[in-house]
């Protein structure tokens, strides 16, 4: 068995620049999903926990806002070389903990420094505007200002990735930034706030609390907590956006999703089949933009068919850490039963199973959370398979007799995350891009994650809010914006 690189370890928070481990919280067992082994306990934070932690961010915050954006960045160069230099160490971390492959692990790092690469643009993305003579010899400006203690609370599937897209515009925009990471995958942002320690940031700039849904409530409650940027499961999103909303806060959420892939006839049909299997398997399915539906058009239905039962079944599954693995365990044995029962219940409901993934022998792995790649044909487009959000490396395909029919379908989804389209024409793509009712549209791509200079832009239950992460949003989501108008009257005695 290959061997992991964290021993059990005792997961700490870090509050003003101290390393802290609540004595008076419950802590939880963090497992590799793929060995089945505790490697770490990890702090349920209380309340008064979790008000330290504000508290400290807080008392920061005056100081870091009057540092200069241009001296606030600085911290993020060294950051990005920082990630660079530790990255195979971080992989390793997130394979161990949420059982994406190595691979897969490496390609979620180089999102996250993109995010802090974007992020030093600040002093350019920060800026206001002027306009002078709004009235004779009256100026208004328009300026930007953090807005104090701002906090994340993200999800277990991209245990580096996603807290990368909110700590480096937060503080380059001069907030002070709380990141409460996925209780079920502390590990790699335990690891990075160790590594950012050596930026020397003011004590309090950055703080890491861990912990569940108490640790979560008294961030939403905090009357020191400004935004709350959230990525999740949709019943959660809803709540968190609804209860900080109560609470007087800014507030994004990111939730679940369905996301469906339009295979048309016309399609290069060994890349399509390709590039939507790694989106619907890679990550086991753990994408919050893997493909879960295809919907086959036309003659499709045969080709794309059997290329992807062929691409399915082929797919080396096991631990991450070792070579030519494609596709890890999903992350605990309730997602697996939960899987597996899902497939059982699709079969009831008159779905055809092509490849069935349940309960699969992975040798030296047995007590791993694995299901392998599992496809379903003709299955009912408004059944529990196709509406349900899996979050395991289970695809769906449904027949469609074009692309309107296709496209209707889809927009059905109460979901709107993603869509793709896989074809070799222009107007089909032209029609699809205007039409598809979600917010990040694939068009011969399987995972359309957009780069960390545009916002990652989901639509309906699978986002509550205005702006999304990233780019341009997340200035405007990390700073008010204050105007100015100004009238000084020429004293006509004096020369100038
Ligand atoms: P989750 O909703 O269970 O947990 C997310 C965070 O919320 C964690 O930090 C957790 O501690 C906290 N939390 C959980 N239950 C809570 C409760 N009742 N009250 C308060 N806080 C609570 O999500 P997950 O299982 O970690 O992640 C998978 C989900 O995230 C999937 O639905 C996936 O689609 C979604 N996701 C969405 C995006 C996106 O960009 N839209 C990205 C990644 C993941």
């Amino acid at each position: 068995m290959t061997t992991t690189p964290t021993q059990t370890i005792t997961v700490r928070n870090y509050v003003s620049g101290r390393w802290l481990a609540p004595d008076s919280s419950p802590y939880q067992e963090v497992i590799n999903p793929a060995t089945g082994e505790a490697i770490a306990h990890v702090p349920l934070s209380t309340a008064a926990d979790v008000a330290a932690a504000i508290e400290g961010a807080a008392a920061a915050f005056p100081a870091w806002r009057r540092t200069p954006p241009e001296d606030r960045i600085q911290y993020l160069f060294k950051l990005k070389q920082l990630l660079e230099e530790h990255l195979d160490e971080l992989a390793r971390i997130i394979t161990t903990e949420n059982g994406k492959t190595l691979a897969e692990a490496k390609g979620e790092l180089r999102r996250a420094i993109e995010n802090v690469e974007v992020a030093c643009g600040i002093p350019t993305m920060m800026q206001g505007r002027v306009l002078e003579d709004v009235a004779r010899g009256i100026d208004e400006t328009m300026i930007r200002q953090p807005l104090g203690v701002v906090a994340a609370i993200t999800p277990f599937n991209f245990p580096a990735m996603i807290p990368f897209w909110f700590l480096p515009y937060a503080i380059a925009c001069g907030n002070t930034f709380v990141l409460k990471p996925s209780e079920r995958v502390p590990l790699s942002m335990l690891r990075a706030f160790e590594l950012m320690e050596a930026l020397d940031l003011p004590p309090g700039v950055l703080t890491l609390v861990n912990g569940g849904k108490a640790a979560v409530d008294a961030l939403l409650e905090h009357p020191l907590v400004r935004a709350i940027s959230f990525v999740g499961s949709t019943p959660v999103a809803r709540y968190i956006y609804a209860k900080a909303s109560e609470h007087g806060k800014r507030v994004q959420c990111q939730g679940g999703a369905k996301n469906h892939v339009i295979v048309l006839p016309d399609a290069d049909m060994p890349s399509a089949t390709q590039i939507i299997a790694d989106s619907a398997f890679g990550c086991a399915g753990q994408r919050c933009l893997a493909v879960s539906v295809a919907v086959a058009v036309g003659e499709a239905q045969k080709t794309f068919r059997d290329a992807i039962a062929e691409a399915a079944s082929s797919m080396r599954v096991g631990f991450g850490l070792e070579p030519d693995v494609q596709m890890g365990p999903v992350i605990t044995r309730e997602s697996k039963t939960r899987i597996e029962a899902l497939v059982e219940r699709g079969a009831q409901e008159g779905a055809q199973l092509l490849v069935d993934g349940r309960k699969p022998r992975i040798p030296r792995y047995d007590s791993g959370n694995f299901v392998r790649p599992t496809v379903f044909d003709r299955v009912p487009p408004d059944g529990e398979l196709a509406s349900t959000e899996i979050f395991g490396p289970v695809l769906s395909l449904v027949p469609a007799r074009d692309v309107d029919e296709a496209i209707a379908i889809l927009a059905r989804s109460p979901y709107g995350n993603q869509a793709s389209l896989f074809t070799s024409s222009g107007a089909a793509a032209r029609k699809f891009r205007y039409e598809a009712p979600a917010g990040n549209i694939g068009i011969n791509i399987g995972v359309a994650a957009p780069m960390a200079y545009f916002p990652f832009s989901g639509w309906k239950q699978s986002f509550f809010g205005a702006l999304h992460a990233q780019g341009n949003d997340a200035i405007e989501f990390y700073t008010d914006k204050k105007v100015v108008i100004e009238r000084w009257i020429q004293e006509h005695s004096r020369k100038f």
